[in-house]
């Protein structure tokens, strides 16, 4: 008792710090330092029982050369934040350590994932009673549900017979799309998957049809990961509702602007979707990992991925089985992602999910506004703030190859710098063709706009001389 107590003040140590700017959001080391064991820092596993003494201070190590995501700097993921209430959630859901996979040994987290997912299709708007969902390991495997359940809707025997079953099908989604829809049209053995935005939008899929293809799906993105941009959902469904395919809205990273009654107009036509992925995780700041696949038609996740195993879900139990979620999932055994959410959503209220996201979408704005006419800066307009920013030796020279190469190379080398200081964190990337740009994106409930302002200030201070 005496060791968890102490693990405790470890924890509630970490907390504050992450909360105090003066902190460093991260301690960077190379692979090789941290390999060859840092002041004492082993890394190796070792025979031999070591004393808790030690335990706790790999637990302080192993904290201490990590990244402070919840740290109010810390702009580099979709997912950050450290929500006091989310992490009191996980902490219960460690101390419980049960499965999701059958009432019987989950009573209460499977209730409250029923509840709530029924809320979340109340939201996105669907008849009260319909529907289905489940909670996912994340947003690509809520992805990999959607392109299933749809594949078992049309073509119900792959389940059995294999794809020889099915025509030959293809899905459409957009360039900009995540990876993580081509990574399940192929493993759903679909290599057949065409960028929506290719062709005459009202034609594509005829064109496939008279080629002896059958178009199956489409997904629109709510919510792109680089940009932030939001597909339009309405103009997409009329097209599905034509040629009779599966909507899916991957609302990964913009789903929680449902819970904004002044930003949700960007998801228009979402409840015309057979499908949504929607991870709390991201910009509803719930701790990893919290992701729903949401289903309008009732009973394709379950005829999808059921296999009745015998020895798990027995019909002859004396409870309503039907609360034996987990034959309806396509993992066996599930973590309970369900409890800190349920929690923060009882702590806060959806108003306060309300408040949160207005305050990020603001913070975004005010960055945009703040950096839309100073100098050395250009972007491309979106909802996540994208931006080049050009040191001084870059601002006079005209728009071509030299600039484009040394432009290049500008976020990379401020980004390096800025994990050696340590003093926040921002990503960047390209897009297709074009230069390595920052993507700002605002999850974090503890950042203001000094943060943002900071950020700007030290993206000047390393790229200046650049
Ligand atoms: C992040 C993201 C995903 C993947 O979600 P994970 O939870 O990281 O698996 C899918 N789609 C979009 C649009 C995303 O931004």
């Amino acid at each position: 008792m005496q060791f968890l107590l102490e693990v405790v003040e470890i924890l509630t140590n970490y907390v504050r710090k992450t909360f105090d700017r003066s902190t460093k959001v991260l301690d960077f080391h190379h692979p090789h330092q941290l390999l060859e064991g840092m002041e004492g820092f082993n890394l190796e596993l070792s025979d031999q029982p070591e004393s808790l003494e030690q335990i706790l201070v790999d637990c302080r190590d192993t904290l201490k050369y990590g990244v402070r995501t919840g740290h109010p700097r810390f702009f580099n993921q979709l997912s950050t934040g450290l929500d006091i209430v989310g992490l009191v959630g996980e902490w219960l859901t460690s101390t419980a350590n049960t499965n999701m996979f059958t009432y019987e040994i989950a009573p209460v987290f499977v209730l409250m994932e029923q509840l709530t997912l029924k809320k979340m299709r109340e939201i996105v708007g669907w008849p009260e009673g319909e529907g289905d969902g489940i909670f996912s390991p994340g947003g690509a495997i809520s992805n990999m549900y959607s392109v299933m359940i749809a594949r078992y809707k049309y073509f119900p025997e792959v389940k059995t017979k294999g794809m020889a079953a099915a025509p030959r099908l293809v899905l459409f989604t957009s360039e900009h799309s995540h990876y993580s829809i081509k990574k399940a049209s192929g493993e759903n053995g679909h290599n057949n998957l065409d960028s929506v935005h290719n062709r005459t939008k009202c034609l594509f899929p005829l064109v496939f049809c008279l080629q002896g293809y059958v178009p199956m799906f489409v997904n629109a993105t709510a919510g792109t990961t680089v940009y932030g941009a939001f597909d339009p959902i309405n103009e997409i469904a009329d097209i599905c509702e034509k040629y009779n395919m599966w909507l899916h809205v991957d609302g990964a990273w913009g789903g929680g602007l449902l819970m904004s009654r002044k930003h949700r107009h960007k998801l228009n036509g979402v409840e015309r979707a057979n499908s949504v992925t929607w991870n709390p995780h991201k910009m509803m700041g719930v701790p990893l990992q919290c992701s729903a696949i949401l289903v309008r038609e009732r009973g394709l996740l379950q005829g999808c991925n059921s296999m009745c195993a015998g020895y798990l879900f027995q019909q002859d139990k004396q409870y309503d089985v039907a609360y034996d979620t987990g034959d309806k999932a396509i993992q066996c055994g599930r973590h309970v992602d369900i409890f800190k959410f349920w929690l923060m959503w009882k702590a806060k209220g959806t108003v306060g999910f309300e408040q949160h996201i207005d305050k990020c979408l603001d913070l975004s704005a005010y960055l945009y506004n703040k950096i839309k006419n100073r100098e050395g800066y250009e972007m491309p307009q979106h909802t996540n703030v994208c931006f080049w920013y050009l040191p001084p030796s870059l601002r006079g020279l005209p728009d071509g190859e030299e600039r484009r190469e040394r432009l290049h190379k500008v976020a990379p080398k401020i980004k390096a710098m800025m994990m050696e200081s340590g003093t926040t964190m921002v990503g960047y990337q390209p897009q297709g063709e074009k230069v390595n740009f920052f993507r700002m994106v605002i999850s974090n409930p503890a950042a203001t706009r000094s943060d943002i302002d900071f950020l700007i200030e030290e993206i000047e201070r390393f790229g200046n001389d650049l």
